[in-house]
């Protein structure tokens, strides 16, 4: 069931300062006056769920009920079909300890070889939750393929291999802007404005 963001503060269940700016400036105009779960000092419960949804889910019920505030967590990552949706959760645990992405893409692409479809999707999960524990999640997507060499030094993570339907250029490619009007995140973030905040 959905239920409406009233004004007030929002937490947001992220630890990174640069996710808890973009979100600021995405719900500000709709009245969420946003805090993060770092600066209230709250921890950062393990992800445990097996899909997006799950993990988003727990991230914000676990920070709503530490805080007493509602709070919105999001969880992401790439799904490629020929290779049943990894790393799909798994996402920034193929990149290691170091967060090398060079070896993520390659691990994807050594993942693919002889695969005759190279589909995949970014996938963004958001959920807002309550204290008293009711919680509304939506899923955002989009669709591409994997393309290698990667191409493109511009975004984070997997950009470099992942070329959107209807596209000539890759996610790395791309100008922030760009990648940012079409990308999962905005897909998922007007879905919950849509329901939440309008
Ligand atoms: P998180 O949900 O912020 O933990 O992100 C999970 C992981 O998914 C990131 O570390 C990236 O590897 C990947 N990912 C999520 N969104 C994107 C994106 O927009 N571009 C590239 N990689 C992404």
């Amino acid at each position: 069931m959905s239920r409406r963001f009233t004004t007030g503060r929002l937490v947001i269940a992220s630890h990174n300062a640069g996710k808890v700016a973009e979100i600021a400036d995405l719900l500000g105009p709709y009245g969420a006056d946003v805090v993060s779960a770092g600066d209230l000092g709250l921890g950062e419960p393990e992800e445990t769920g097996e899909t997006f949804v799950a993990n988003a889910e727990l991230k914000a019920l676990a920070a709503a009920q530490a805080s007493g505030l509602p709070a919105l967590a999001d969880d992401s990552g790439l799904a490629v079909d020929a290779l049943d949706g990894a790393p799909g959760i798994y996402s920034a645990r193929w990149a290691g300890p170091n967060k090398d992405f060079q070896r993520a893409m390659r691990k994807v692409y050594d993942a693919l070889a002889g695969a005759a479809n190279n589909r995949a999707r970014f996938v963004c999960a958001l959920a807002l939750a309550w204290p008293d524990g009711h919680c509304v999640t939506v899923e955002g997507v989009v669709e591409g393929a994997i393309v290698w060499p990667p191409r493109g030094s511009h975004g984070f993570g997997y950009d470099p291999i992942f070329q959107p339907t209807g596209y000539l250029r890759t996610f790395g490619e791309m100008e922030p802007h760009q990648k940012h009007g079409i990308s999962h995140r905005a897909d998922a973030f007007r879905k919950l404005v849509e329901t939440c905040f309008r």
